[in-house]
């Protein structure tokens, strides 16, 4: 009998172990990892700084708990917060934590607005995580069905139309913020427009809302900027993070600045592993082997030049509409997508992720060079052509 619940549909491979953007399964075959873990795995695989800063914190403390002071939450909050421009962090471990975080920052919001039931305007098409108030700030259908009755307190508007807030602007009271995933990864790879991302910041000052940013799929560097929102150069009054920033050590952040910093007060909220001296010490490291070895940079060039020879090489495949996406957050749309196309490409020796029913979605490691690029593109064109 199978004891896991049915929540699951895993490829028929194991792997053993990894390198680089490489790994390796049990028969000794190699695959290029385009999908590095969901987003995860930015340093790619047995980096060793990495696994040894983690090993020697886990023989001296893996976690404690919030009972007692843990310097290196002071670190890694500073640090994050000098990256990002902003103030304060609350740790915890996963995405959907974070949003809960912000979603309840932005109710407390509410409250001292004296708005009795506050509402955050969240967009179509998004996805925030698996929990009851994530799955309903989502605009999927797909990850609420049959999960009612859903949260109430969002507001539902169509992505990257600001004449659409801008109506709900003038006919509702309760509005206290706009949560937004400036490119939408689930969804199948959509970003936001730069000019939309400030009318929206434009907005929120106007109307006293809250910009709230999920980063958590495009932060951490992945698309050449810390956070996507510094493309435009908008300043959320939230971001939530998580995926990359342990490398695999599970950490999520929310973000606070300004008029967010004081809204939770002692006991308010919580996190029985969030801020771990493990995590604490994984966070630090990835943000310092980052910066050695220059991978915002890194995701900026060779992403561009990803997305330059998908382009080139597709030009004339009628069944590629879209090729599409930011740094290292891509996506390649297809009219006929058929089922089985990830066991293909584990086939032909890359691992990649289908998303939205019909976009090829590549989040490779940060750490991936131009010779990979062409691997994966190589690859990429024996798989799609071959449909
Ligand atoms: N928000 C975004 C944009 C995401 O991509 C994800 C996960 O894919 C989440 C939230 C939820 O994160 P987690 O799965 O860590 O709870």
């Amino acid at each position: 009998m199978n004891n896991l619940l049915d929540t699951y549909a895993p490829l028929n491979i194991k792997f053993t172990h990894g390198e680089g953007c490489w790994l390796w399964d049990k028969d000794g075959n190699r695959y290029l990892d385009a999908i590095s873990g969901l987003g995860v795995n930015i340093l790619g695989y047995g980096n060793s700084e990495f696994t040894q800063t983690i090993q020697k914190q886990a023989e001296k403390l893996i976690h404690l708990s919030n009972l007692y002071e843990i310097d290196t939450q002071q670190v890694l909050a500073q640090e994050l917060c000098n990256i990002s421009k902003m103030d304060k962090a609350f740790f915890c471990v996963s995405g959907a934590e974070a949003i809960e975080c912000a979603i309840k920052l932005a109710r407390l919001y509410g409250q001292e607005k004296q708005i009795k039931n506050p509402a955050i305007i969240v967009c179509n098409n998004a996805y925030h995580g698996r929990t009851l108030a994530t799955i309903t700030a989502s605009g999927q259908r797909s990850v609420q069905a049959g999960f009612e009755p859903l949260v109430p307190g969002f507001v539902r508007a169509p992505f990257n139309d600001i004449s659409a807030l801008q109506h709900i602007a003038e006919t509702r009271q309760d509005i206290v913020g706009v949560m937004i995933e400036p490119i939408q990864g689930s969804g199948g790879i959509h970003a936001a427009s730069l000019d939309y991302l400030k009318q929206l910041r434009n907005l929120c000052d106007r109307q006293d809302w809250l910009y709230i940013a999920d980063e958590i799929q495009c932060g951490a560097g992945r698309t050449g900027e810390f956070l996507y929102s510094q493309h435009a150069n908008v300043h959320p009054d939230i971001v939530a993070l998580a995926k990359g920033l342990g490398n695999g050590i599970p950490i999520g952040v929310c973000l606070t600045r300004n008029k967010t910093n004081n809204l939770f007060t002692k006991g308010k909220h919580g996190s029985t592993f969030g801020g771990s001296p493990l995590s604490m010490t994984a966070g630090i490291s990835v943000l310092k082997i980052m910066e050695q070895l220059k991978l915002i940079q890194n995701a900026k060039t060779q992403g561009q030049y990803l997305i330059k020879i998908l382009n080139e090489q597709f030009q004339n495949n009628a069944n590629v509409t879209s090729i599409r996406g930011k740094g290292l957050m891509i996506g390649i749309e297809l009219k006929n997508l058929p089922l089985g196309l990830p066991k293909k490409a584990v086939d032909l020796g890359i691992l990649i992720n289908i998303t939205a029913k019909n976009v090829i979605r590549l989040l490779p490691p940060l750490i991936i060079n131009n010779q990979e690029c062409n691997i994966l593109a190589e690859k990429l064109d024996t798989l799609i052509s071959d449909i």
